[in-house]
């Protein structure tokens, strides 16, 4: 898969999701519990284990999305959580639309490998 960024974040706090639009047009959306509990920081993984871990979480809001540097976004939730940077190829990578994830199977997914997307969890 080719670098890829977003174009427009749309955050919509009222439905409690997150929209991202990519430089290929692909469009994610996402809810907000969904993308709290792949959050990526060392506070919710924890060690190291070689396995990205889904962290089941009350949908607590999202007060801000903050770019970081040009490979990712930093997420501040509304309980103050913000160590989590979501690089953007594991935003993509989390993508559940009918096209990333025909059957499911990605949503449903509560434990993941830390490279299933060739760059993905770099
Ligand atoms: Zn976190
Ligand atoms: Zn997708």
């Amino acid at each position: 898969m080719e670098d890829v960024f977003p174009v427009e974040v749309k955050l919509q706090e009222a439905e409690g999701s997150l929209t991202i639009t990519w430089s290929d047009d692909h469009v994610s959306a996402f809810s907000l519990a969904y993308v709290r509990g792949w959050c990526p920081c060392a506070v919710c993984q924890g060690h190291f284990t070689g396995q990205w871990r889904y962290i089941e979480s009350r949908a607590l809001g999202l007060s801000n999305v903050e770019p970081v540097g040009n490979y990712g976004m930093r997420m501040i939730w509304g309980d103050g959580h913000d160590t989590g940077i979501y690089q953007f190829d594991y935003l993509r990578g989390i993508c559940h639309c009918a096209a990333c994830d025909p059957t499911g199977e990605r949503f449903a997914e509560r434990v993941r490998s830390k490279s299933p997307l060739g760059s993905f969890g770099r």
